[in-house]
């Protein structure tokens, strides 16, 4: 009996395996290296492809089932299979599947999340709910809830990215608030990351990998391919075996620790102080924005003034990177608050005859 290793308590959970099942052969390779990993507690495989254009490979369907019920015997590994429609569901509990992901394509559908968390009502399976491919938390969690609402409660969000008008040098763009905010809003749901589908390419599949764990991530997706140049899906991003190997022992997995050492409550109180007198000077700097707002009104003066912005901004992106701070983030930072002084010159505006 193998036992779905759904545990999230002592160690990361780490899913492995090729972004699509193409033959028994290429399963078993694959499998055959990963077995050897304690890390790793489940092996992944898409069987049905959701394929951005019609015509190319779409999965092998379900003759794939059988070879992985062949793997999960030889091998001793749980399988997780993406679903997108309940038939899928069907074939893969009549299988032996032991985990079902939804793609983030379905997840961005609430009316296929909706026919799928029906489907499941009463199965008792671990059901993992990657991201939808835009940049929305909301429609995220709502995914969420519609399988907690039938009873689904081994569920796991997967952060896999974001498309966004610019992703680079990202596939997907991380978009770390997002996963940070779905902790926020639902912490009793564990997420992982699949740094594959962020990263695009293996280059970025380390760092995107680490950083997830370092955010208290409780495990990674990730794609492995016995000879990635050669696969029918995802060529570009997809590990080779030893990739993979080198990859398990290069990560650090830190402890999340629970007993706070001193010193970090001691440094935890001087952020408190440093943000206070942040937010005190954000507030006051605010006034002398309405101040100047009333002004503007006064004389009939536009609210933007560019060459005053330019000015600003060249000032205090050189002051803030010879202070150490990095220039996009002054920038963004920067852009931040102009947008609501902004906002607040508007509202004086609008008040005009009061
Ligand atoms: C996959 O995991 O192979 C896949 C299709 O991913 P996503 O739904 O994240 O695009
Ligand atoms: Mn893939």
């Amino acid at each position: 009996m193998i036992t779905t290793r759904y545990n999230f308590q002592n160690e990361p959970f780490i899913i492995a395996g090729p972004c699509s099942a193409e033959s028994r052969e290429q399963l078993e390779e694959v499998a055959a290296g990963l077995s050897e990993m304690p890390e790793v507690k489940a092996f992944r495989a898409g069987i049905w492809k959701p394929r951005t254009r019609p015509n190319g490979f779409e999965g092998v369907g379900l003759e794939g089932l059988q070879w992985l019920q062949e793997i999960k015997i030889q091998y001793k590994l749980p399988l997780i299979v993406e679903v997108a429609h309940p038939e899928h569901i069907d074939a893969c509990l009549k299988a032996g599947i032991d985990m079902l992901w939804i793609g983030a394509r379905t997840t961005g559908n609430p009316f296929s999340v909706q026919e799928l968390s029906e489907a499941l009502k009463g199965v008792d399976i671990p059901v993992f709910v990657k991201n939808p491919p835009t940049p929305d938390v909301k429609l995220w969690i709502g995914a969420l809830e519609r399988f907690l609402h039938m009873g689904v409660h081994e569920l796991t969000a997967i952060h896999r990215g974001f498309h966004t008008f610019d992703n680079k040098p990202y596939r997907n763009a991380p978009l770390w608030e997002i996963p940070i905010e779905l902790k926020r809003v639902m912490p009793q749901i564990p997420i992982i990351c699949d740094p594959s589908h962020i990263s695009g390419i293996p280059d970025y599949i380390a760092s995107v990998s680490q950083k997830a764990l370092d955010l208290e991530m409780q495990g990674l997706m990730i794609e492995v391919h016995p000879n990635p140049r050669k696969a029918l899906t995802d060529a570009k991003q997809q590990l080779n075996i030893l990739q993979f190997r080198q990859l398990m022992s290069m990560l650090v997995f830190r402890s999340v620790c629970t007993e706070k050492p001193d010193h970090l409550e001691e440094l935890r109180a001087s952020i408190d102080e440093l943000d206070d007198e942040f937010l005190r000077i954000l507030s006051r700097r605010f006034q002398v924005i309405t101040e100047m707002g009333i002004l503007k009104r006064d004389q009939n003066l536009t609210i933007l003034q560019l060459d005053r912005w330019n000015t600003l901004l060249n000032d205090r992106l050189q002051k803030g990177t010879d202070l150490g701070i990095d220039s996009r983030f002054i920038l963004r930072l920067l852009e931040i608050i102009h947008d609501e002084s902004i906002r607040l010159q508007e509202e004086v505006m609008n008040r005009k005859g009061e």
